[in-house]
């Protein structure tokens, strides 16, 4: 028989075992969809061989037989022997989803998913926030329990790889895998990673250190076995039961402990230690005082871990004292259920050997994970627990890369517009556009864990007012503000300019001839510093150009009525009934309201608000060019509508150009006359401007709505002789 016919006959003997250990453990359990599980990825990696020979099928098994051990429920075991299908196979998820249902596609969705992160720098800094990333990625914790196994039989059946992905895989393992499995508090899977991963990415020192370990643990065996036999002795005469062993440190541990503290492998004197373990907290205490009647404690080497637990929660009592011939050692104390937290828990040790102090997120997150290991404790079936069980660590943060592998952490839904602020201002400033994983998409576009983005600039680029509504960072908000602030100001300049000329030769005031004096009280009268500020606080709108020129008409100019300039004073009614609003801010009642003087919007044009320091909020049309290019501080802007229909009319100012001629002015009165519109005031001039043969009819009148005044507009322009019918704004 071939070697693959052999081979098949091992991978249904896997297969047995794992049926048999499960059958032993819980009774009760129908493993039939394991076995649906089994046949179906069977049958798709058939072909398919491992590196070492092996059927690629033996793979998933010892995965899902380590996961069976760790006690898992079967979701968790059917994920382990799917793991690697829709990732090495044609499978797509929802094949998965229609045999074994939504969990466990959503878990070997996940898994998945978490072969495809690219791991891409080695400093630790960035492995910390891959580590998250991992962590933030999945839905659910048996997604990263079954990536663990996996990362684990993949590292025990390392040695058929090259030398050089031994290493990349061991590094990677070191750096990210393990500190997962010690974050979760699972000791035993940590300490197996990390002796692999260190044999793998550093075999020399693995190997050197390895024999001195075990060269020492030679020579120690027979004191040791001395030791643990008086320990047994004493104990028993106390009535204290307890399991006595000897303990190893491991490699990866003992190799970080001399380089953190820069000392010889000799003065590491807790490589080889005992472990007692008993059935009580009070009996953890009775044994440490026969240990230190018998044995001399070395003093401030006696730690309390069961009355202050680690941070992590780990429990046990340590203490080191002096055997016989004056070797130190080191005895561990602890009962069953301390014993088992430390090495299976998922509770999380991390913060603690990482040296941070104080009460993190993270740690209250940690907390509540341990609250969860209590519940499991406590519940009889594992699934149970485990189902409920959804990781959402971190949800309020997206993990982003730059192409060269940098992470950017970023706060939820940011877009590339955030993460360009977030590498560089000018970054920012700059940017026209964003690659997605190698893709074009909107800037808009909320990011997502692990997505890869490319930011494309164009020099002399400047932000846009748009932007503000978009991004979610502080600092990219503060940074588009400041550039359109400053931008903005200068486009108010420009405008108040325009208007303060415009309104000169409207009033005839020849601003050339105001004398130096008269122009700086002007300035100072409206809080203004310099002509620029008064230019810039009218283009602003913040008063109107006609105001500031007033003082310089002639008497018969001033008399002309005011306009309606955005003031209080035009105020819409606000209290009283829900009736005589015209405008309502939407989910909001007593807001002062008034429409700006600058559009004068009626009803039924499209309106926007503007709160206002002290005069409330201004109703703009949406097409006002205040509102387009100087209400740019979007947290300011306010949705407002229209309230129903009441009998309240708008006052709306109209030039009128027609061809001089009798009779014009009737023509246009009726038709006002005939839309029962008031007029307000109206004023014939000659418009030099067109020609000596035109009129400017300037008219105040007042309409109920947009549509009447649409309506009266285009009957004016049907007029013959009429040559332009223009809304004053
Ligand atoms: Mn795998």
């Amino acid at each position: 028989m071939t070697a693959e016919g052999s081979a098949t006959v091992s991978v249904d003997q896997l297969y047995e075992e794992l049926e048999s250990k499960l059958r032993q453990a819980r009774p009760n359990e129908d493993l039939t969809p394991l076995k649906e599980a089994f046949d179906f990825a069977h049958g798709l990696h058939k072909d398919q061989f491992r590196d070492s020979g092996e059927p690629y099928m033996v793979h998933p098994l010892r995965v899902t037989h380590i996961l069976a051990d760790m006690q898992l429920d079967l979701v968790t075991l059917e994920t382990g022997l799917l793991h690697d299908v829709v990732e090495d196979t044609s499978i797509k998820i929802e094949e998965i989803r229609k045999r074994f249902g939504d969990e466990v596609a959503h878990c070997v969705d996940g898994v998945t998913k978490l072969s495809k992160v690219q791991i891409y720098s080695r400093e630790e800094r960035q492995a910390e926030s891959v580590r998250k990333m991992l962590l933030a990625m999945v839905g659910d914790i048996r997604v990263i329990l079954v990536k663990l196994a996996d990362r684990l039989h993949n590292m025990r059946t390392l040695g058929s790889l090259s030398p050089e992905r031994q290493q990349r895989i061991g590094q990677e393992t070191l750096e990210i895998y393990a500190p997962i499995a010690h974050r979760l508090g699972m000791g035993k899977m940590r300490g197996e990673l990390e002796d692999l991963g260190f044999r793998y990415s550093d075999p020399e020192a693995w190997e050197d250190l390895s024999r001195q370990i075990e060269a020492k643990r030679l020579s120690s065996n027979e004191f040791l076995q001395q030791m643990r036999q008086t320990i047994v002795v004493k104990l028993s005469r106390e009535h204290i039961p307890a399991q006595v062993e000897g303990r190893i440190k491991r490699v990866y541990s003992v190799h970080q402990k001399i380089r953190r503290q820069r000392i010889g492998l000799e003065q590491v004197y807790d490589i080889l230690g005992l472990r007692i373990v008993t059935d009580s907290v009070k009996n953890c205490y009775a044994a440490l005082g026969v240990i230190h009647n018998e044995w001399h404690p070395i003093p401030g080497r006696i730690k309390d871990f069961i009355a202050i637990p680690r941070p992590n929660l780990y429990q046990s009592l340590h203490t080191s004292v002096i055997g016989p011939g004056g070797v130190p050692f080191e005895i561990q104390i602890r009962t069953e259920e301390m014993h088992r937290i430390a090495e299976e828990g998922i509770a999380a040790h991390w913060k603690y050997k990482e040296g941070k102090r104080g009460m993190t997120q993270d740690d209250q997150r940690m907390a509540w994970l341990r609250q969860l290991v209590e519940w499991q404790r406590e519940m009889r079936d594992p699934g149970d627990f485990m189902s409920t069980f959804k990781v959402d660590l971190y949800r309020e943060e997206v993990y982003c890369f730059t192409p060269r592998g940098k992470v950017i952490v970023l706060p939820r839904d940011s877009t590339p517009i955030d993460f360009a602020y977030a590498i560089h201002t000018d970054i920012g400033h700059t940017c026209v556009g964003a690659k997605v994983n190698g893709r074009i998409v909107p800037l808009r576009t909320a990011l997502r864990n692990g997505d890869v983005v490319e930011i494309l600039t164009q020099a002399g680029h400047a932000p846009s007012k748009d932007w503000l509504s978009v991004v979610k960072t502080s600092r990219a908000r503060n940074k588009i503000r400041h550039v359109i602030n400053a931008t903005e100001r200068e486009r108010a300049i420009e405008i108040g300019q325009k208007s303060l000329e415009k309104e000169a030769r409207r009033l005839g005031v020849t601003l050339s001839r105001v004398s130096k004096e008269d122009l700086e009280k002007a300035i100072s009268d409206y809080g203004c510093s310099k002509l620029e500020d008064l230019h810039a606080s009218l283009g602003y709108g913040k008063f109107s150009a006609r105001q500031v020129l007033q003082r310089f008409a002639s008497p018969a100019q001033q008399a002309e009525p005011e306009p309606e300039v955005a003031k209080p004073a035009e105020a819409l009614p606000r209290d009283g009934k829900d009736s005589d609003l015209v405008i309502r801010v939407k989910g909001m009642a007593d807001l002062l309201i008034y429409r700006a003087g600058c559009c004068n919007p009626i009803r039924g044009e499209p309106i926007v608000g503007y709160i206002t320091r002290g005069k409330g909020v201004g109703v703009h049309a949406t097409t006002c060019p205040n509102v387009t290019s100087l209400l740019y501080d979007a947290d300011r802007k306010i949705d407002v509508e229209w309230a129903r229909a009441g009998g309240d009319t708008f006052p709306v100012h109209l030039n009128v150009y027609a061809e001089d001629r009798p009779g014009i002015l009737n023509q246009l009165t009726s038709i006002l006359t005939h839309e029962d519109s008031n007029i307000r005031s109206l004023e014939a001039s000659t418009d030099d401007r067109r020609g000596g043969d035109c009129a400017m009819v300037d008219m105040r009148i007042e309409v109920r709505d947009k549509k009447q005044l649409e309506r009266i507009m285009s009957a004016m322009r049907r007029l013959s002789g009429i040559r332009d019918v223009e809304r004053v704004q």
